[in-house]
């Protein structure tokens, strides 16, 4: 398919009395990209999701589809499809009655409805079960029938509501490859919400991160997770630690210690650094630059790696991811031991303490 639309969303506002559930919200989705809106619950991205479909109206604020203004355009005739997390299909209906359901709207010929019906349920791996009655299914199967439902018209942009949030977590997994490879080769443009920082980062191309009903950033998964541009972001997407560093000069320092770093520092302002659990390793006795001593206070087998919490000597909680098979397998440290944690001058970040 070569229909899709790239997605341009300008000052979006709307409000419910009080609560800004979008504030002043531009967004730019590149044709056929996979874009994830990640965000807490309340953050405004279901608000935002109806926008785009045309089931609210904002406040304020334009939205096109390619070069066509659609704000006031009708649902229905949007060219979108739309998946929400409850399945929202018709109980009384067959599985061909929910997925030919766009298509009657439409009022497409009965005989193609149901060439494009199994086309539709082969897609999602359900060919053969037009028949079935909806209470028949599982839940992973009703969430391709409502796939099926959404793509069977060939709309220009997909839009889905935390498609997966109600399976349980092998077949959540399972789901999102799949979900990533139909796009890949349906090449719609989609926007897709959910609130799982590990669903977003494996599925989406990029990711805008929503709180309070402003995008914080909107980047791919890699700079999102290795150069967050603020705290929020850091804090939702991974474990880490944040130590306040000062300036002095073109040194920056951490408890006197001039710190070796590599990347952009923030121009002005107070300073971060933050500190993923698995961007840290045990020194080495010879060590001395950016070494962090500690003292242990819990160290826990996750199956597929370690996690030792350690305390900084000011009070801070620290925590290294370690390898099953990694050095500190080798020196599995107990309880109130003291230890000496490094950090490689490429792996520091730098963020912003004041937003
Ligand atoms: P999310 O999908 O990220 O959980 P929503 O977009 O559903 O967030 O909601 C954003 C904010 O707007 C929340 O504070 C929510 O309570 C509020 N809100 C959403 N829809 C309505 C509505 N129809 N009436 C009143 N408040 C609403
Ligand atoms: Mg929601």
């Amino acid at each position: 398919m070569n229909n899709a639309l790239p997605i341009t969303a300008r000052h979006v506002t709307k409000t419910y009395g009080s609560v800004h559930a979008l504030d002043d919200v531009s967004l730019d989705v590149k044709s056929g990209e996979f874009l994830t809106l990640l965000g807490p619950s309340g953050s405004g991205k279901t608000t935002l999701l109806m926008v785009l479909a045309g089931f609210t109206r904002p406040d304020s604020g334009s939205l096109k589809f390619g070069d066509e203004e659609v704000i006031r355009t009708a649902p229905h005739l949007r060219g979108v499809g739309m998946v929400f997390q409850n399945y929202a299909l018709f109980p009384h209906m067959t599985v061909a009655g929910n997925v030919g359901y766009p298509l009657r709207l439409r009022k497409t010929p009965a005989a193609e409805i149901a060439r494009r019906v199994e086309e539709a349920l082969e897609t999602v791996q359900l060919g053969g079960f037009g028949a079935r009655r909806i209470d028949q299914l599982s839940g992973g199967q009703k969430q391709r029938v409502a796939l099926a439902r959404s793509i069977v018209f060939e709309p220009r942009i997909l839009l889905m509501d935390e498609p997966l949030s109600a399976l349980d977590k092998k077949l959540r997994d399972q789901m999102q490859i799949e979900l990533r490879s139909l796009h890949e080769k349906l090449g719609m443009t989609t926007v897709y919400v959910t609130h799982d920082q590990r669903e977003a980062l494996t599925m989406s191309d990029r990711i805008a991160v929503v709180n309070h009903g402003k995008i914080m950033q909107l980047a791919t998964p890699r700079q999102l997770y290795d150069f967050p541009a603020n705290r929020f972001v850091a804090d939702f997407i991974g474990d880490s630690t944040f130590l306040p560093v000062e300036r002095r000069g073109n040194q920056i320092t951490y408890a006197g210690m001039a710190l070796k770093y590599a990347g952009d520092v923030p121009s002005a302002g107070p300073l971060l650094l933050m500190i993923r659990p698995e961007r840290l390793r045990l020194a080495a006795a010879s060590e001395t630059a950016n070494v962090f001593q500690a003292s242990v206070s819990n160290v826990v087998y996750q199956g597929d790696s370690y996690l030792m919490y350690a305390t900084l000597a000011d009070g801070t909680d620290i925590s290294l991811r370690g390898g099953v098979r990694g050095d500190i397998v080798a020196h599995l440290p107990s309880v109130g031991d003291p230890v000496a944690l490094s950090l490689e001058a490429a792996d520091t970040v730098l963020i912003s303490a004041d937003d």
